[in-house]
């Protein structure tokens, strides 16, 4: 069993919903049977046709972009950020906030079913990563060390977002 795959079955059993999804979750191989509990599927072919090569190995290769190098980092105008690989709505201008990290960040997602979150024990680290409930498209992190009101700081990669102003959804 791979580490990814042990990962996955963590979450679904802290998360309370072990069940037959798990069980068919250790039968399978460890990316797509995690990919495959997102609502929206998609061939590894046709995400690479769907998104820029940049795109594609941030939200669907876990990658993370360089700091400062999203001018998402410095958008201030009101509106929403959505999904970059299926356009849900991901967070909201309203809890945007200045972090200095070099990476767009908000304390709290625009709807708690709009993202899912994930053990990530990469590079040597332990971290909760952050993706797309609908496509399960990675995101970034998010991490306790944010602002009040929820304390938290979901450090969100520039590249997996695309931004709808206020203007332009009305
Ligand atoms: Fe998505």
């Amino acid at each position: 069993m791979s580490v990814t795959r042990r990962q996955a079955v963590g979450v679904l059993a802290t998360a309370g919903v072990l069940g037959p999804l798990a069980l068919w979750l250790t039968g399978r191989d460890t990316t797509s049977a995690h990919d495959a509990a997102f609502p929206l599927q998609k061939t590894d072919a046709e995400w690479r046709a769907a998104l820029t090569r940049d795109r594609y190995r941030i939200l669907r290769g876990h990658s993370t972009e360089r700091a400062f190098s999203s001018p998402l980092n410095t958008e201030k105008r009101k509106g929403t950020f959505v999904c970059a690989a299926c356009g849900q709505k991901v967070f909201s201008s309203k809890a945007k906030f200045e972090s200095g990290t070099g990476w767009p960040s908000f304390w709290e997602p625009i709807d708690e079913a709009a993202v899912g979150t994930d053990i990530d024990q990469s590079y040597l680290m332990v971290r909760t990563e952050v993706h797309c409930a609908r496509c399960g498209g990675h995101l970034g992190h998010v991490f306790s060390d944010g602002p009040e009101p929820t304390g938290l700081r979901y450090c969100i990669n520039g590249l997996s977002l695309d931004f709808v102003t206020e203007s332009a959804a009305s």
